[in-house]
């Protein structure tokens, strides 16, 4: 939350994420992990989860738009619900929110929590390399309301060691 991007970062190696992956829109992340995501998807579904994505890169001119309309709604509380324009890890190009077939496939809502979608999430993900990035206990850690569809894209051994270390991203990166 207090860490900012530079002006104008757009990460080099978006792709639009391929149609393998269920997601709820024209959706593009990093490149490097498409793979993962997929094969997190393909496992979840045998286990007869389905899950997609509802949102992955986002410009700081898009989070502007979305942080100000929420402001409007919500007021200041809000912050703790949208990041600042820059201040988005979904601007990193790593960063996906994901939904499932329980909820009708709701994009970053609270009926996501406790679906049987986040229940195999909380316990799997890490092993693609994701992770939770705004867990229930750590809201005062990151600044942000508990987010149980927002996940990063970290790589499976530092992915490891956060869900090892019950921590958050911040925890991690900034000890
Ligand atoms: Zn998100």
């Amino acid at each position: 939350k207090e860490v900012s991007l530079p002006k104008d970062y757009t990460p080099k190696d978006l792709v639009s994420i391929p149609k393998e992956i269920k997601t709820t829109k024209f959706i593009c992340i990093k490149k490097d992990m498409v793979g993962s995501l997929q094969k997190m998807f393909e496992d979840a579904q045998v286990d007869n989860i389905t899950l997609a994505v509802s949102s992955g890169f986002r410009s700081a001119e898009r989070q502007s738009i979305l942080y100000k309309a929420l402001i409007l709604l919500k007021g200041e509380k809000a912050k703790d619900r949208i990041a600042e324009p820059l201040h988005s890890e979904h601007q990193l190009g790593t960063t996906i929110d994901i939904t499932g077939k329980s909820i009708n496939y709701l994009g970053a809502n609270d009926k996501f929590n406790l679906t049987v979608e986040d229940l195999w999430l909380r316990e799997n993900a890490y092993k693609y390399g994701f992770v939770l990035s705004y867990p229930k206990d750590k809201e005062s850690v990151t600044g942000y309301d508990y987010e149980p569809w927002h996940y990063r894209f970290v790589g499976v051994a530092i992915a490891k060691e956060i869900f090892d270390g019950a921590m958050s991203v911040e925890e991690y990166f900034i000890p």
